[in-house]
């Protein structure tokens, strides 16, 4: 074998690992939640990004008035700056989990930094007396050493498998993120509790568009008895007999 062949090889190689592994894991796991939200007739509520200051406080009486838990996967710089916010959250029964502490997407940033991003965002969440070993990676993206990282912490990756694209130019409409969980028998549905994400076209209307949504679906739910159930519990639940 040649020089340049073997370096070809070792530079695929080490690719597959950092980056393909990863994917693939992440594939696997979006499937097993595919299974169980169906098996479980299931919709799992999240909001990423926040604690937002105007929206998750509206989002936890919205939730409190229906009884729903949900899950909410926070930003620890956002969550340090807004402890009473995780506190109320928590108090009201409402589950947490890490989004890191800056948000980094592990793919587009210096090998490890995105390990040190996750470590320092569970240091926050646990300071501020709300520990979870649920992690959702920023943009789905996780590398070689973030799921190394993982393994050794014992986290759980936390994925979906509708994204509701409320932060980006194009949300989708309502009747559109029903469908889709009408179509899976369920599902992990993502939205963002930050109160103004910054590709949204109308960044002052995004609580207001979550709010929508969030009563929709619960109401959807109720209608079609579906289990509104925070990402843990989807986990653990019991299988329901058809
Ligand atoms: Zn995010």
């Amino acid at each position: 074998m040649s020089w340049a062949v073997a370096i070809a090889v070792g530079v695929g190689g080490a690719f597959a690992a950092w980056f393909v592994l990863p994917w693939l894991l992440r594939r696997r796991a979006v499937r097993h939640l595919h299974r169980l939200c169906a098996a479980r007739r299931a919709i799992v509520l999240t909001y990423d990004d926040g604690p937002g200051p105007r929206l998750s406080p509206a989002l936890a009486d919205l939730l409190a008035r229906h009884g729903v838990r949900a899950t909410f996967f926070m930003i620890g710089a956002r969550a340090a700056g807004q402890p009473q916010i995780v506190q109320a959250l928590q108090a009201a029964g409402q589950e947490i989990g890490s989004h890191t502490q800056t948000h980094l997407n592990a793919w587009k940033t210096a090998p490890l930094a995105p390990v040190r991003d996750i470590r320092a965002g569970r240091e926050t969440l646990a300071r501020l007396g709300a520990p979870s070993a649920l992690f959702r990676p920023p943009f789905g993206k996780a590398t070689l050493a973030t799921r190394l990282h993982g393994w050794q912490n014992r986290l759980t990756f936390a994925f979906w498998t509708v994204d509701c694209r409320d932060s980006w130019e194009s949300p989708r409409p309502v009747a559109e993120v029903l469908a889709r969980i009408e179509a899976q028998g369920g599902g992990v549905v993502l939205m963002h509790d930050c109160d103004a994400p910054p590709r949204s076209p109308n960044p002052a209307g995004h609580p207001d568009h979550v709010l929508r949504l969030t009563e929709a679906i619960i109401a959807f739910a109720a209608e079609k008895q579906f289990s509104l159930l925070p990402f843990g519990a989807l986990l653990a639940a019991p299988v329901r007999e058809a």
